[in-house]
């Protein structure tokens, strides 16, 4: 990592007005729209830079990473609440249980069951996200748009698991062009998926974690309320 905590501030200042000005355009409240700090692969000190600019949250995408960092905080970061946001193997459930303060990439039903008896061991109530493919991308991990309504009840039935949301990537294009229409086609699919099982299951599903540095806006314009950004805030990885 690169940069000191004023040229932290003043990219986080940058992304907070983007948001701001992608919410004014989309007729939304900008505190609907929470910065996740991507911090992967970056020293623990990118997560003290999140924590004293007041950002709520950090996310990870390995749980070895985040054990290992955690430790490592200044003390003043300790409210910080740390989220995983890779790819999670049931063998690794306990461990991203006792380690994360909630899970987004939640994408089948064994995991489920893992996380759940994972979090009653603990004695805990475990908040996740259900990470959805909604735009088909072979390459990503994510349960199917046609299997996520099963997902999604089967999350739902979990006495130890509180479901906040739905989580995507969209696919990336061979332009620029294509990849803003990827993103685009990707975050509505995820708010209508969101809107019709809210309705159907009469539960608020409210989370909708999409958008990264490149296509955060499209991904407000269609209703997120978590962006997770790592290269706008820390530079190239
Ligand atoms: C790395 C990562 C991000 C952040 O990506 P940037 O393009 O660096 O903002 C967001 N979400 C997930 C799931 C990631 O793995």
């Amino acid at each position: 990592m690169r940069i000191n905590y004023e040229e932290f501030a003043r990219r986080a200042d940058a992304l907070r007005a983007q948001i701001a000005t992608a919410c004014a355009a989309a007729g939304r409240d900008p505190r609907d729209v929470e910065l996740l700090a991507v911090t992967k692969t970056h020293p623990a000190a990118a997560a003290d830079y999140a924590a004293r600019y007041g950002l709520r949250a950090v996310g990870e995408n390995r749980v070895q990473e985040a054990v290992e960092k955690r430790p490592q905080l200044a003390p003043a970061s300790s409210a910080l609440r740390w989220e995983l946001i890779g790819h999670l193997q049931s063998n690794k459930a306990k461990l991203a249980a006792q380690h994360f303060d909630r899970i987004q990439s939640v994408d089948s039903e064994k995991l489920l069951n893992h996380l759940d008896r994972a979090a009653a061991d603990l004695g805990q109530i475990l908040p996740v996200l259900l990470q959805i493919n909604a735009g088909d991308d072979p390459a990503k991990f994510g349960a199917d748009l046609a299997d996520a309504p099963r997902l999604v009840e089967a999350a739902l039935a979990k006495k130890n698991l509180r479901v906040d949301g739905l989580m995507t990537i969209a696919p990336l294009g061979a332009t620029p062009a294509e990849t803003a229409d990827h993103a685009t086609r990707t975050f509505v699919a995820l708010r209508s998926l969101r809107d019709d099982l809210a309705a159907r299951l009469g539960t608020p599903l409210r989370e909708l974690s999409m958008g990264m540095t490149n296509d955060l806006a499209l991904a407000v314009a269609a209703g997120s309320t978590l962006v997770r950004v790592g290269t706008a805030l820390y530079g190239d990885r």
